[in-house]
């Protein structure tokens, strides 16, 4: 019989019956240690209870109105996170692929305010910035793109990390602006030069070029800092979030800053959902949560745990490539495809994933306590070292 549900994802066989912190319960009542997050979504833990209250409270309040009206906590938000970034005011969208749409309507309009005709956007290889029309485009993998044309105009790519090439498309009068991820998530962790961003915004100030950042999965602590281009000391046009922004209840935001800001006016964008008081008062509980748990530090200190145990445990291992990650964004990379650790893992009862083939991706949640990254640590290891050299190890059942 054909699967109600279409088969736009190749699901492992578990469904998960709930949650408490770091730890997910199946329908069968095993127990497993997230180390994933939901991919970067559920960065205070699940069911944390102060965000749990907030949601409750806020349905039995109220769900919606409209952006018709006032919204207090879409306001109220909206200042949290320009405090947090330096931005100077926020769009709200209800996924990560909206926020990007709204960054490109802004770049594209900023264009053509300035006489551009065909406005364009540097994108980056290996990029991932959602599944819609423009935003697929924008994402830099065959695969996602493939049976999908006519893709959108108004796109160019570069090397990610090649700050060179982003500066030889200056001769194209028509480039606007420039979308990158600090550190690209599914592309497969990857960090890029200290000097990258600084060097992107510059050529972005010399050229007149809006630097907008894909912040989705880098965003909201995650790499021990709210942003991730807080690591370099720059200020974006263009900042958009989303996954760990509600913690799981869907909810995006596109932020504006300097040339950027007074783009958008009445009926240029819009959203019916975006920014109602049910996931705005929940994001304000979660950036409470972070605030009051310290998770931007918490983030950093256990990033650089994580990076030097796994290089104490797997440098030299033959077959293990690299080893990299900025606070709790870890990649271990191998020499060759290794998507079957997901299962191995899953059996063990461990959430990890496998992201461009070969890179172990580990997004756990911030609040995760030192003996569950010690017990992360170790069963990613030893299921690197068996899947890698099985006669050596105990094969994974
Ligand atoms: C997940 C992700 C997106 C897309 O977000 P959706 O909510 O799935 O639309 C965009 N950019 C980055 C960097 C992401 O990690």
């Amino acid at each position: 019989m054909t699967n109600a549900v279409m088969p736009t994802y190749a699901r492992l066989p578990v469904t998960f019956a709930k949650g408490e912190g770091a730890f997910l319960w199946d329908t069968a009542g095993k127990q497993y240690l997230d180390a994933l997050s939901g991919i970067s979504v559920c960065n205070v833990g699940h069911a944390r209870r102060e965000v749990a209250d907030a949601i409750c409270a806020q349905a039995h309040e109220l769900l919606h109105t409209s952006n018709l009206y006032q919204i207090e906590h879409q306001q109220a938000l909206a200042e949290k996170l320009c405090a947090l970034s330096g931005f100077d005011n926020v769009f709200f969208g209800n996924s990560g692929a909206e926020a990007n749409e709204a960054a490109i309507k802004i770049a594209r309009l900023y264009g053509h305010n300035k006489g551009v005709a065909v406005p364009t956007i540097i994108v980056m290889s290996n990029a991932f910035h959602g599944r819609t029309m423009a935003t697929v485009t924008a994402t830099g993998n065959p695969k996602a793109q493939a049976g999908f044309a006519p893709l959108v105009e108004g796109f160019v790519r570069v090397e990610y990390g090649d700050a060179d090439a982003v500066a030889a498309m200056a001769s194209n009068s028509n480039i606007v602006a420039v979308l990158v991820e600090p550190v690209q998530g599914e592309g497969g962790i990857r960090i890029p030069a200290a000097d990258y961003l600084p060097r992107l915004r510059a050529i972005c100030d010399q050229h007149d070029w809006l630097l907008m950042v894909d912040e989705i999965q880098a965003g909201m602590a995650r790499t021990g800092t709210w942003f991730a281009f807080q690591h370099s000391k720059i200020q974006p046009d263009v900042m958009t979030l989303a996954k760990a922004l509600g913690n799981g209840v869907p909810i995006g935001a596109c932020l504006a800053a300097g040339k950027a800001v007074n783009v958008f006016g009445p009926g240029n964008h819009g959203s019916t959902f975006g920014g109602n008081p049910l996931a705005c008062r929940a994001a304000r509980a979660v950036i409470e949560v972070m605030e009051h748990d310290n998770l931007t530090a918490r983030a950093a200190e256990l990033g650089e745990y994580f990076l030097s145990q796994f290089r104490e445990k797997l440098t030299g291992v033959t077959g293990v490539r690299d080893i990299r990650g900025k606070g709790l964004m870890i990649g271990v990379e191998l020499e060759r495809d290794c998507g079957e650790l997901v299962k191995q893992a899953l059996e063990r009862g461990m959430l990890i994933n496998v992201t461009a083939g070969n890179v172990i991706r580990l997004l756990p949640p911030l609040i995760i306590t030192d003996a569950q990254a010690d017990q992360i640590i170790t069963m990613v290891s030893e299921l690197v070292q068996a899947f890698l050299h099985p006669a050596a190890g105990e094969r994974p059942s």
